[in-house]
């Protein structure tokens, strides 16, 4: 079974996420206990599931939010916190299943999606150290012609970019590791645990009944909708599935024609003790998040207190990895050299809900249970989005959401027994395409 910390159970290692030790959480809320009604039931407490019934309550309905652990536990808690336009298949899913005007219209959501996170913060004062800025870095010659594609591809759907190469691109990364780069101001980085919790604030303020500690272990359909819990059950006349990778022990149960088409991915991040503000200036000036283009990427940026939080390595064994720590912070000093020694405070992991062609799979199930998934490791902003599209949708505007419920997905191969091997076997492929 998967563990959500990923970190083996005789680790050394800190377990909690630098996210965790650095806020300050609520009391636990009380786990549901006996039988509730509500207009709309959410399934999961992360962005997806927290945006969906803040927007649900405030076009007037009734909301209840069943989470199985605390909000945030997922990876809405312990992500990268990087907010990024776009999407991670790019833009050729959406070009070819539903033609360049949709897929334009698809890449402006996406920067909607960012906007979206700093009118929800203004609005609702969700205190999360967002920053804006984005360095997308290029480690060879080769990856830097890729780039340059995407460079153009931004820079014609509207975001303004800069270009720089060779020795210039030390004006934005001080780093020996990259001979290309772009930069874009649309996008930014956050405290991913402290806007969940914010965003959970505002939805109970705005009336949603939130409960944690409350997994839903099945559901019946049905123009009334049953979900179950240990101790109690919701009836509703609508669903949102927002479980992202919906715990394997109880996806399944709930929702078994859409768990096939996620594989849950591994991804870790290590946070070094805090540096001087003098070395951050001068290893990323302007204190954008980077991330390369490899397929196997490595993200990384610092904390308002000025840890570096870096990113990368994954498991598509939903094992972790050996010596995680140690690989992570030879990585990260191979980028940056001066990181050499640094201390590494924190190290941890989650899991993000990669599709098979990496493009966000949303859609509904019958005429009243709709479903978020596969955000692919870029749901930080498109989360927001999706939650507002659903809640459009409940509310009889289902235009936008319908974009995104007409492309096409296909399962995994192999069923679950057999699809995280055959992934693990691709992706020792694209490690070896990422080496060359
Ligand atoms: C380490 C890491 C780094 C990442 N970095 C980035 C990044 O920099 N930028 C980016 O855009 N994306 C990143 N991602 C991906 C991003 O975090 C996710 O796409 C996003 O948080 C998904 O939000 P969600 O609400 O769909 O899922 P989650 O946040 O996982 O929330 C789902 C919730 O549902 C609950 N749940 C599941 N099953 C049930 C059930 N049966 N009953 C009740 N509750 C249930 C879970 O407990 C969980 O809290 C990263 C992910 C990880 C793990």
């Amino acid at each position: 079974m998967l563990s959500r910390s990923l970190l083996n159970s005789d680790t050394q290692l800190n377990q909690r996420s630098y996210y965790e030790a650095s806020v300050q959480r609520p009391p636990a809320l009380a786990p549901l206990q006996g039988s509730v009604q509500a207009d709309v039931l959410v399934v999961g407490g992360g962005f997806a599931g927290l945006s969906a019934a803040l927007e649900l309550a405030q076009r007037g309905l009734s909301v209840v939010l069943l989470e199985a652990d605390r909000i945030g536990a997922g990876a809405s808690g312990r992500n990268g916190g990087q907010a990024i336009v776009g999407y991670a298949s790019g833009q050729g899913p959406f070009e070819n299943q539903l033609g360049a005007p949709d897929a334009q219209r698809a890449w402006d959501l996406s920067v909607q999606a960012v906007e979206l996170i700093g009118e929800r913060i203004a609005t609702h004062g969700i205190d999360c150290d967002w920053q804006r800025g984005y360095l997308y870095v290029a480690e060879s010659e080769r990856k830097a012609r890729a780039l340059r594609h995407e460079y153009e591809d931004h820079s014609r759907r509207g975001v303004a970019c800069e270009w720089v190469e060779g020795g210039d691109v030390g004006r934005f990364i001080h780093s020996p590791r990259y001979v290309a780069a772009f930069r874009e101001n649309t996008s930014g980085h956050l405290h991913p645990l402290k806007y969940a919790l914010g965003l959970a604030r505002a939805a109970q303020a705005a009336g949603v009944r939130i409960f944690e500690h409350s997994a839903v272990t099945g559901l019946r359909r049905g123009s009334t909708l049953v979900a179950r819990t240990a101790q109690g059950q919701v009836q509703a006349k609508f669903g949102v599935l927002a479980g992202n990778c919906m715990l394997p022990e109880y996806g399944p149960q709930v929702a078994p024609e859409i768990a096939p088409r996620i594989m849950p991915v591994g991804t870790y991040i290590i946070g070094s003790a805090p540096l001087e503000p003098a070395l951050c200036e001068r290893l990323i000036p302007g204190n954008a998040a980077v991330c390369d283009n490899n397929f196997v990427l490595d993200y990384f940026r610092f904390s308002a207190d000025r840890r570096m939080l870096f990113g990368g390595r994954v498991s598509y064994t939903t094992r972790t990895p050996a010596d995680l720590q140690g690989v992570m912070a030879r990585r990260m000093a191979q980028v940056f050299p001066e990181l050499a020694g640094v201390p590494v405070e924190y190290v941890w992991g989650g899991f993000v809900d990669i599709s098979m062609n990496r493009a966000p799979d949303f859609g509904r199930l019958g005429d009243n249970l709709y479903y978020l998934q596969g955000f692919s490791g870029h749901g930080v902003a498109l989360t927001g989005l999706a939650g507002q599209l659903v809640a459009e949708a409940v509310a009889g505007q289902a235009g936008r959401f319908d974009l995104y419920a007409r492309l096409q997905h296909r399962p995994f191969p192999g069923g679950a027994l057999l699809r995280t091997p055959s992934l693990a076997l691709g992706m020792l492929w694209y490690r070896m395409m990422d080496a060359l």
